[in-house]
């Protein structure tokens, strides 16, 4: 994964220096799906204008059907939860499209772009807000941390797939 890291300026006083290095931009990915319920009502141009206002860039793109045994290995970590097959069955419920986005603090800022998992606590403006039928259909996925953004890419693309 690409990292830039910003340089303090040396013999600045030292509220500058602490200032450029919270200022320190991580370039990251994460994995992103536009989910069948978004898919199905014609959405996925509308959705991938939300990540690329918010800076995100679509590095890798492909538009599968997910079979249930990917959708429930990619979901296995809620396997105990009441909701799993409920989930899975949505999944493969028609075509989704799976997407690596690329940008500064990627992973966070796409999670800000989704809104809340439950589209009633939703700020305005997020896609969830904006197309979310409900809970379980909530148009989008997105990774939630470095180590499952780098699996669940890794689950979908192969390095060649992803482009800059
Ligand atoms: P996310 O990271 O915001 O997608 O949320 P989670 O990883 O917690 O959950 C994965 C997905 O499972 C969500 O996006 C929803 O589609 C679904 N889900 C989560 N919690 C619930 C729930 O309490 N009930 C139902 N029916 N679905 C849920």
């Amino acid at each position: 994964m690409d990292s830039m890291i910003v340089a303090p300026h040396s013999g600045m006083p030292g509220t500058q220096l602490e200032m450029n290095f919270m200022e320190t931009k991580v370039v990251e990915r994460t994995l992103s799906i536009i989910k069948p319920d978004a898919t199905r009502r014609n959405l996925t141009g509308k959705i991938n204008s939300k990540f690329e206002e918010a800076g995100l860039r679509i590095v890798a793109q492909k538009r599968i059907r997910m079979s249930a045994e990917q959708a429930g290995t990619f979901y296995e970590v809620h396997k105990e939860r009441p909701f799993y097959a409920e989930l899975v069955e949505f999944m493969v419920s028609g075509p989704v499209v799976v997407q690596v986005l690329e940008g500064e603090n990627a992973i966070a800022k796409n999670r800000e772009v989704m809104g809340a998992t439950n589209p009633e606590e939703a700020d305005p403006g997020t896609i969830r807000k904006e197309f979310a039928v409900s809970l379980t259909e909530n148009s989008v996925h997105g990774s939630d941390a470095t180590d499952t953004a780098e699996k669940e890419i890794s689950f979908f693309f192969a390095a060649l797939e992803i482009v800059v």
